[in-house]
């Protein structure tokens, strides 16, 4: 009975170093740099949306502008074709088609004019659309790589993962059942932890110290009995 307890303080350590890598999986690093990059590149669409619906905007103006230039470059190319191929005579009529023409060249330059705002107003709007984008393909880049880097580091834990298990499988397989499912019992409920050590006065398991009267009744049980931590209630090995 004693060489059970040693097999169960051997699957004890087997259970912290695999509890511990199945922690490091959870708690890469870049786990949580992978978070932030997420984080970070909705924020970036968010702002990359808005810029791009100012710019349509802009853009949906610029066109109206220019269908309207168009429309009186059309006018006014009509009026000086049909001055020139001499069907009008009247000076009147040529007088008046002529004011025309120049109220179309005014008209002209006016929208050019609010064109060129529009285009000037849309340029710090191209440029931070533009160093946004550059942004974005970073962070895609930044999560692709940290995606990696944990895939890779997974595989590794993985694999230490279903060696230590292997190990611990054999070692538990000497275990008396009743033993083993008190120790699965208490180490479910107390942090992974339902074996340990009584070294010197203290239990390795809660670190706390035992009595002078309990450290001594541990001592003068038989070999084969099983102890338990006072205060922790731990399967104690003495
Ligand atoms: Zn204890």
């Amino acid at each position: 009975m004693a060489e059970h307890y040693d097999t169960l303080l051997q699957v004890q350590e087997h259970d912290i170093v695999l509890d511990q890598l199945h922690h490091r999986i959870e708690a890469m690093p870049e786990r949580a740099a992978l978070a932030d990059v997420r984080a970070r590149r909705s924020a970036l669409a968010a702002a990359i949306a808005e810029v791009q619906a100012q710019v349509d905007d802009l853009a949906g103006r610029q066109a109206a502008l220019e269908e309207q230039i168009a429309a009186s470059a059309r006018r006014r190319h009509d009026l000086e074709e049909r001055m020139r191929s001499g069907g009008v005579t009247a000076a009147r009529d040529l007088q008046a088609m002529d004011h025309e023409v120049g109220q179309l060249a005014d008209r002209q330059r006016t929208l050019e004019d609010q064109e060129l705002i529009l285009m000037e107003a849309e340029e710090p709007l191209d440029v931070a659309l533009a160093a946004h984008q550059e942004s974005a393909l970073a962070l895609e880049s930044e999560a692709v790589r940290l995606t990696a880097v944990m895939a890779e580091s997974e595989v590794e834990l993985r694999a230490a993962i279903e060696a230590g298990e292997l190990a611990r499988a054999g070692c538990a397989a000497g275990l008396p059942g009743e033993l083993a499912e008190r120790y699965e019992r208490l180490r479910s409920h107390l942090g992974g932890v339902g074996a340990a050590r009584l070294v010197g006065d203290h239990c390795d398991g809660c670190h706390l110290t035992l009595s002078s009267v309990e450290v001594e009744r541990i001592h003068q049980l038989p070999a084969d009995t099983l102890a338990s931590c006072p205060q922790c209630d731990r399967i104690l090995v003495h």
